[in-house]
């Protein structure tokens, strides 16, 4: 029925708009619920945003202020996904990672972390004074540095495959090519308005909008909600780039973290080949070119914990945009679920600001979801 030409009407229990890693993830919740679901994606197939863009790492919740979301999702999240990936075959590793103290000045600042990380419920990171640091890791220069075992990498697209199979096979539809246009509160739910190739309308109980950097814009779009619930979005682009020739660590390594992101790493991806990213530049639209001109500043970052870094290595790789919901001069936000309880909106749950460790935490977040609905 849906996808047929001209306009069509359905009636159904849940609409999700937006096919990333959050969509995918709450669409199985609600179809495992035994809800019957819709995916509207506006791209041609999943994952097309953020979800495709970013450092692909399984975060363990170390940075995030204690009893935020981020924190709870992420070590949550964290313990879930690697669950999950066991459950259904997704790639993934569990290599580890350090973030280090360049300077002794850096040293308070990775004092904190750990005693964040422990706060958070981290619970297995360890103190390593430099030449410890240096036996995990002979390339690396650093005066301290905290090594975080259960931090990973995962195939995120495997990830998403994954949960896609599990919507599908509790009944859920993915439509794509179908980018909602309007949306409008009515009595039992809502009434949805969708263009593309083969425009569509129809009606359902529950709308959650995971529409990722357009999350604001789609919400705007939904008539009945008040406006006083709709963050102003904000766009932080971070660039890779990747290493030509062998990677010089076995673990990740990250710097102490930075104001907007956490600072320039270096990353692995499932093959082993390393690349560096992603870092912060605060953008009015969105565009993916990789301008070659960073490289400059990522030189400059990397060599302070590999002074061994060859000049000409770094080549322009891709780009991710931090769907933020504050400027640069606030503080980081936390994750934004807006639900009923929030807006007074029955059947409705935005997801604003869902930049990192939202991949971390989709599973974790999704079960949010459907808590937030039943609530
Ligand atoms: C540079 C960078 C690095 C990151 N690194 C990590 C990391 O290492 N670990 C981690 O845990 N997290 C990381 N994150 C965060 C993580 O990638 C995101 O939290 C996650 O991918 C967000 O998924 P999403 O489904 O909310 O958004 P998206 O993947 O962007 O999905 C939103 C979808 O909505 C669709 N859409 C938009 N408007 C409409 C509309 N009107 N109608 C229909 N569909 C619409 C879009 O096409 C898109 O497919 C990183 C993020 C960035 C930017």
């Amino acid at each position: 029925m849906i996808g047929g030409a001209g306009q069509v009407s359905v009636d159904i229990d849940s609409v999700v708009v937006g096919a990333g890693v959050v969509g995918l993830a709450v669409a199985r919740a609600l179809a495992l619920s035994g809800r019957e679901v819709i995916v509207v994606e506006a791209g041609e197939g999943i994952g097309v945003g953020i979800s495709s863009r970013n450092s692909e790492v399984i975060h363990a919740g170390i940075y995030y202020p204690g009893g935020s979301l981020k924190a709870q999702l992420c070590v949550e999240g964290k313990q879930r996904l690697y669950a999950y990936c066991d459950e259904r075959g997704v790639d993934y590793q569990r290599l580890g990672k350090l973030i280090v103290a360049t300077d002794d000045a850096q040293r308070a600042a990775l004092q904190g972390l750990l005693e964040q990380g422990r706060r958070n419920g981290v619970d297995d990171l360890q103190w390593l004074e430099a030449d410890q640091a240096r036996e995990l890791e002979p390339a690396l220069s650093c005066v301290a540095a905290l090594w975080s075992p259960s931090t990973g990498i995962v195939d995120s697209h495997g990830l998403m495959l994954a949960l896609q199979g599990d919507a599908e096979a509790c009944g859920a539809s993915l439509v794509f090519h179908t980018p909602l246009l309007s949306a409008r509160c009515i009595e039992q739910g809502f009434e949805l308005h969708m263009s593309g190739a083969e425009p569509m309308s129809l009606t359902c109980r529950e709308l959650i909008n995971c529409a990722g950097l357009s999350a604001p814009q789609v919400a705007s779009r939904i008539e009945g909600l008040p406006a006083q619930h709709i963050p102003q979005a904000h766009l932080c682009k971070g660039s890779y780039f990747s290493l030509s020739g062998r990677a010089p660590f076995r673990h990740l390594v990250y710097p102490a973290p930075e104001s907007a992101g956490l600072g320039v790493h270096m990353t692995l991806d499932l093959g082993g080949q390393a690349r560096f990213g992603p870092d912060v530049e605060w953008v009015d639209a969105i565009d993916y070119v990789v301008d070659p001109h960073r490289a400059e500043g990522f030189y400059e970052a990397i060599r302070r914990y590999w002074p061994g870094l060859p000049e000409g290595s770094l080549q322009p790789a891709y780009s991710g945009i931090r769907p933020k919901i504050t400027d640069p001069t606030e503080p980081a936000a936390d994750f934004r679920l807006s639900g009923p309880k929030e807006h007074g909106v029955p059947g409705l749950v935005n997801l604003f600001g869902i930049e990192s460790p939202g991949l971390t935490s989709c599973l974790a977040l999704a079960e949010r979801v459907t808590d937030s609905l039943a609530a």
